[in-house]
């Protein structure tokens, strides 16, 4: 008889060890099942997020920021290095470090809850049974009351750039690289784009990024995203908007990338090429016969508000469903199905997810952007605050960008908050809670922040939403 539990998982990345972990919590009898290999060919947790995403890019953002600074900023502290350069390998050596002490965190919390973890890949069978196929193609089945889908996303390959794991690569690749291409060409101006493009141009690389949009970071706020592009074409990332491509081609040690934008059919000729133009739900091999899961329009595992698929005890959470593809997304989808299945009132609030551009300056948004509310005819009133009036800012030598707030017009109510500067990601967790206890710009205004901090321009923009900012002209 199949081993039988309350739930399993199927993918143990962020939405799914989240769900696991949670429902360990509440007493279910949890398994996980999940197929990813990290670099030493062993067993890793923790799904794109801890192998190739969120935090291996993070640590290469981190190591290539400080190298930029000790370049480009030091001097103004008054510090001087003598030739100061990159060992790529050491970066990335600590990189992969920073994962495995992430992924083998993941399996020791398993432990630590006593959730069963399963090595291979699952399929779901009728009935919530789950068919596990291990790496060496030993089979098994396990069935539970409640089975939760959780199997991510891979990158979108485009069928005139295929990925070749060394010139043509996805988010992955460009994690590895073993030096500093001489030049990189990036198609899509998205958020790996971005971010992966700037920790290459800091090492030294001419970075071009060719985004199909007539619009640069065509989701966020216009302010936002002029503000950033501002910065970016400083630092000499040479993004070009409307740019079609249509063929790569790897030539010899090099790629040639044609595309065609308003002045007519281009060329560029790069050492290596990133191809970051987005994701894609993960669900292949997931769905047995007679399930009764159902795909939407975009391939995503159809489910209701609730992450319910519409068949009793099957849930999808994460980036293989609707919604944003963020980790943190994930997480709470994770939490509340296994809150929802415990009998608890789980919920996710999808009106104030953060959105993050690990970026320098870093970009942070959450809530309605100015062009969305005028498009649905809510009457609203901004207030923006820059960092470079900001003495801490003005200390750290980082005054790119601003917070701008947006609150409804006559009820003063938050709406959406803005922010290109430094350390926003951190910056932004305020906004949120704010928004989610339905707070008022003056509530952010009649709230004392610490001086001196970067948190004063959030202080600022909401005292400036009702033209009293203190530290400008209103
Ligand atoms: P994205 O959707 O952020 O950006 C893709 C970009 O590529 C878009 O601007 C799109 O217009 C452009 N594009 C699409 N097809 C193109 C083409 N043929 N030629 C040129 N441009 C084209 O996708 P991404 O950057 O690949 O990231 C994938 C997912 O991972 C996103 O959903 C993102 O939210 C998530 N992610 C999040 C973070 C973070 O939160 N900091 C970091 C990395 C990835």
């Amino acid at each position: 008889m199949a081993d039988h539990y309350d739930v399993i998982v199927i993918g143990g990345g962020p939405a799914g060890y989240h769900a696991a972990i949670r429902a360990a919590q509440l007493g279910l009898k949890t398994a996980c099942v999940d197929a990813s290999v990290g670099k030493d060919g062993k067993a890793a947790l923790g799904g794109t997020c801890l192998n190739v995403g969120c935090i291996p890019s993070k640590a290469l953002l981190d190591s290539s920021r400080q190298f930029h600074n000790l370049l480009h900023s030091f001097a103004d502290h008054g510090i001087r290095v003598a030739s100061p350069a990159i060992d790529v390998k050491a970066m990335v050596g600590r990189k992969d470090k920073i994962v495995k002490q992430f992924t083998a965190g993941v399996a020791l919390l398993f432990k630590a809850n006593k959730i069963a973890s399963y090595f291979g890949k699952g399929r779901l069978l009728a009935g919530r049974q789950v068919e596990i196929t291990a790496p060496d193609g030993t089979r098994q089945t396990i069935a539970a009351a409640n089975v939760i889908l959780a199997t991510g996303s891979v990158p979108v390959e485009l069928p005139f750039a295929k990925f070749d794991g060394k010139f043509i690569v996805d988010n992955a690749g460009a994690l590895d690289f073993d030096a500093v291409p001489k030049r990189l060409g990036v198609i899509g101006a998205g958020v790996i784009g971005l971010e992966l493009g700037s920790v290459w141009r800091r090492l030294g690389a001419e970075v071009t990024i060719l985004e199909a949009l007539p619009d640069f970071l065509a989701t966020a706020d216009r302010d936002v995203a002029r503000l950033a592009a501002r910065e970016f074409a400083k630092q000499g990332l040479d993004i070009r908007l409307g740019a079609k491509v249509s063929k790569a081609e790897v030539k010899g040690n090099t790629v040639e990338v044609s595309y065609g934008d308003a002045k007519g059919e281009q060329k560029i000729v790069v050492d290596r090429l990133l191809v970051a133009v987005g994701r894609r739900a993960y669900s292949e091999g997931l769905l047995g016969e007679n399930t009764g899961v159902r795909l939407d329009e975009r391939g995503r595992i159809a489910v209701d508000e609730h992450c319910w698929t519409g068949v009793e005890g099957v849930w999808a959470i994460g980036d293989c469903v609707r919604g944003a593809m963020l980790a943190h997304k994930g997480f709470e989808e994770g939490i509340a199905v296994a809150e929802l299945i415990a009998g608890r009132a789980g919920h996710v609030n999808y009106d104030t997810i953060p959105w993050v551009i690990y970026t320098e300056p870093e970009i942070a948004w959450a809530g309605k952007t100015e062009e969305e509310l005028k498009a649905a005819g809510v009457p609203y009133k901004t207030g923006s605050f820059p960092f470079a009036a900001i003495g801490r800012a003005v200390a750290m030598n980082e005054t790119a960008g601003q917070v701008k707030i947006i609150a409804h017009a006559e009820t003063d109510r938050i709406l959406g908050v803005h922010m290109v500067g430094p350390g926003v990601s951190e910056l932004i967790a305020e906004a949120v809670v704010a928004m989610e206890f339905h707070g008022a710009a003056e509530d952010l205004a009649r709230i004392v922040h610490a001086h001196p901090t970067l948190s004063e321009a959030v202080h600022e923009a909401a005292l400036a939403v009702d033209k009293r900012a203190i530290h400008k002209a209103n």
